[in-house]
């Protein structure tokens, strides 16, 4: 335990989230819990941009133990409701970006949240094009052979966590439509759909995570699912990362969220994605960091802390009367999720050692980015539009 606390201590004194999140730097915090520091970019993409920092230094999103992802859940579903209530912001956009080849910036993981509104300048990353992922035959079998076990470690995962819902789907939804014909991967609350592979794609690229049941927007979506998608989402990560590092290729991986049409919400149907980013694909997150004074900052922070706290009372309040509603339901979610923890844990130690060394290798030799790198020509590509899933 005493090593433990050194290293942690250690890590204080070098690494500046680490600081911003144990408010070794001040900052303007909006929101905090056990896990999370959110606080207020200093250079923000627009107003209300919110950094979320782990307390604790993790480099990358499929790190954050199970406790940490539901955290987030609550907090990516808060701040939807507080971007709403505290700034009149329609949608907000969530992005994580772990390795450097996915525009990370800094080696300990910061998870942005981002109102949007319509016809802003904010580029997130995209679908990645069928033709980026030219490489070799070899390859191709590799990966090929690695899905059924990218299936199969989804399968353990969530088998503690079949309900017996029935999913209320809709007939006109393109995505509703593709997780009944043929999903990647299909759980009686969180479904795998993988868009490009009906594309003609051959590698596992880009995949849409999704509630099975058809919600439109986050703030339909109950926590529950919403922690599961989270979870999926970092597992497939973590898989992707495995799968190509054994192929000695760099990749690296954005979970993207848009809520909203302002956000680029295509769908109908929530969901999260999970982008494959290979070198030089041109598909970084791109904006231009605003000037903020700091009385507006200031007045930012006291306007969506209270948003955010009222938005967790509400979310505390809907927990309650589901746990009324669905007491068995929400027994078996909490004895699974324990489950699940427990699972998590045992796992962790192996996809440490196997993750970490690459990420921060990179991270270390990565030299400041140059502005052309950072904010990369917005017309440096027109993507395919990906409103339809054949
Ligand atoms: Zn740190
Ligand atoms: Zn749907």
């Amino acid at each position: 335990m005493q090593e433990v606390d050194n290293a942690q201590q250690e890590l204080l004194k070098q690494c500046l989230f680490c600081k911003i999140a144990n408010k070794a730097i001040p900052s303007e915090i909006v929101f905090e819990d056990e896990h999370f520091t959110c606080v207020l970019d200093i250079n923000p993409a627009s107003t209300g941009h919110v950094l979320v920092i782990p307390k604790k230094h993790y480099s990358v999103s499929p790190q954050l133990p199970i406790q940490a992802i539901e955290s987030l859940a609550r907090i990516v579903k808060a701040s939807s409701q507080a971007f709403l209530q505290g700034l009149g912001f329609k949608g907000f956009n969530m992005l994580i970006s772990n390795g450097l080849l996915a525009g990370q910036r800094s080696p300990h993981l910061v998870i942005h949240l981002i109102p949007r509104q319509e016809y802003d300048s904010i580029r997130m990353p995209e679908p990645p094009d069928i033709g980026m992922l030219d490489v070799s035959e070899d390859l191709k079998k590799q990966v090929q052979a690695s899905t059924p076990e990218l299936k199969a470690v989804l399968e353990k995962l969530f088998q503690q966590v079949r309900v017996n819902a029935s999913p209320a789907m809709s007939q006109s939804c393109a995505l509703c439509n593709a997780i009944n014909k043929k999903p990647f991967f299909k759980h009686s609350l969180v479904s795998v759909v993988e868009p490009n592979l009906a594309k003609g794609a051959l590698l596992p690229s880009y995949f849409l995570i999704a509630p099975t049941t058809h919600y439109t927007i986050i703030q339909q979506t109950p926590l529950p699912v919403l922690s599961l998608a989270l979870l999926s989402a970092n597992l497939l990560s973590a898989m992707l990362f495995e799968i190509y590092a054994k192929q000695g290729i760099e990749v690296g991986t954005n979970i993207v969220l848009r809520n909203g049409i302002p956000a680029g919400q295509t769908l109908n149907h929530a969901n999260i994605e999970v982008i494959l980013r290979f070198k030089q694909d041109n598909n970084n997150f791109q904006w231009t960091g605003k000037q903020v004074s700091k009385d507006e900052l200031s007045s930012t922070q006291e306007t969506l802390s209270q948003a955010f706290q009222q938005a967790m009372q509400a979310l505390n309040a809907e927990s309650q009367a589901r746990f009324q509603q669905e007491p068995r339901q929400s027994q078996l979610q909490s004895q699974a999720k324990q489950q699940l923890a427990m699972q998590q844990g045992m796992q962790q130690p192996a996809q440490q050692s196997q993750e970490l060394p690459q990420t921060q290798k990179q991270l270390q030799s990565q030299e400041k980015p140059s502005k052309e790198q950072e904010h990369e020509s917005n017309a440096s590509k027109q993507r395919t539009p990906w409103h339809r899933i054949p």
